[in-house]
């Protein structure tokens, strides 16, 4: 059989999500019933037109699964001191399990500074270094939501990690780094490519499983993949048209891959459906 015959099983992140929530709706509301139910407060500063999007979407998605939210919206002007305040509060405020801040923060504020006063219980983006840390060990108390999606994807379509040769494209803390060392806690042998990686294509070709994640619109052609690999796109690229497309060439990639995740519609709505499970887990783990 060649490449061009094949035609690569879609990752569906929309129906997976629905199907994760829908899971998420059921324990919330045992525990909304006991009493205890599931909160996050998000943390906007500034007006960044793609993070008001982005929080409004996370908010709408607690109303559906019954997490109650709260939006916390400051303006561009906010001090270091003001949203450490904030933070403080949040962190002993027992209607909330999860604090988002949402990135980027604007330019005079120290981001990483500010995420050392998110409390580590109650860190569900995964950010902090308690818990990068602990995703090093291997026993992380919250994984990042957009690599959680990930991973639940490859697990949705049992796809084998173990000792298959993983490549992922970009080493943000965010996603490519968490990402790689998921992998790697399934026994995938993984190759983490960045903007100094030469020849990008080959080490592309040996992967079993591809991830992209760098921010570049249909990088990923179809010459870079072998055939027959799981390729999951993380990349959201904005085009001067207006439409929304990943780092993979998906109509050629799809025509050789065993599986791919479509943008929109692939790891976005996984990313959510992530961020309200840890919500979830941490009203768990809080619970008196
Ligand atoms: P980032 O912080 O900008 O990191 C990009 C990474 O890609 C860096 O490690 C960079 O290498 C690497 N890279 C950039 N250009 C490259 C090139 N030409 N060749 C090889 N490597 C290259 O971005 P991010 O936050 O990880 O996000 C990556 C993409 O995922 C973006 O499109 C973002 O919008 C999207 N995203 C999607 C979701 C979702 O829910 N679907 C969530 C988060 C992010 P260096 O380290 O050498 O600079």
């Amino acid at each position: 059989m060649t490449g061009e015959s094949i035609m690569a099983e879609i990752i569906d992140g929309k129906k997976i999500a629905a199907e994760i929530k829908g899971r998420i709706k059921e324990e919330a509301g045992r525990l909304t019933a006991e009493g205890h139910q599931p909160g996050l407060a998000a943390v906007l500063v500034g007006d960044n037109p793609a993070s008001v999007i982005y929080v409004r979407n996370k908010r709408k998605a607690c109303e559906e699964v019954g997490i109650y939210s709260e939006e916390h919206r400051l303006p561009d002007s906010t001090t270091q001191a003001d949203l450490k305040k904030l933070i403080a509060r949040l962190n002993f405020d027992p209607r909330i399990h999860g604090i988002l801040i949402q990135l980027p923060l604007p330019k005079p504020i120290d981001t990483d500074k500010i995420l050392l006063e998110v409390s580590p219980e109650k860190d569900v983006d995964g950010l902090h270094p308690y818990n990068i840390g602990r995703l090093t060990m291997g026993s992380p108390l919250f994984v990042p939501c957009t690599p959680a999606g990930v991973m639940a994807m490859l697990d949705y379509h049992k796809i084998p990690m173990e000792g298959r040769r993983a490549v992922i494209i970009g080493r943000s803390r965010l996603v490519g780094r968490p990402v790689s060392l998921l992998l790697m806690h399934r026994n995938a042998t993984i190759t983490v490519c960045h903007s100094r990686t030469r020849d990008i294509p080959s080490v592309c070709r040996e992967g079993d499983i591809l991830v992209a994640a760098m921010g570049r619109p249909r990088f990923v052609t179809a010459d870079m993949v072998k055939e027959g690999a799981a390729v999951i796109d993380v990349g959201i690229n904005r085009l001067a048209d207006g439409s929304l497309v990943g780092d993979v060439d998906f109509d050629a990639v799809s025509k050789k891959a065993g599986w791919i995740t479509p943008v929109p519609g692939g790891v976005g709505p996984m990313t959510i459906a992530m961020l309200l499970k840890n919500t979830l887990e941490s009203a768990k783990r809080s619970r008196p």
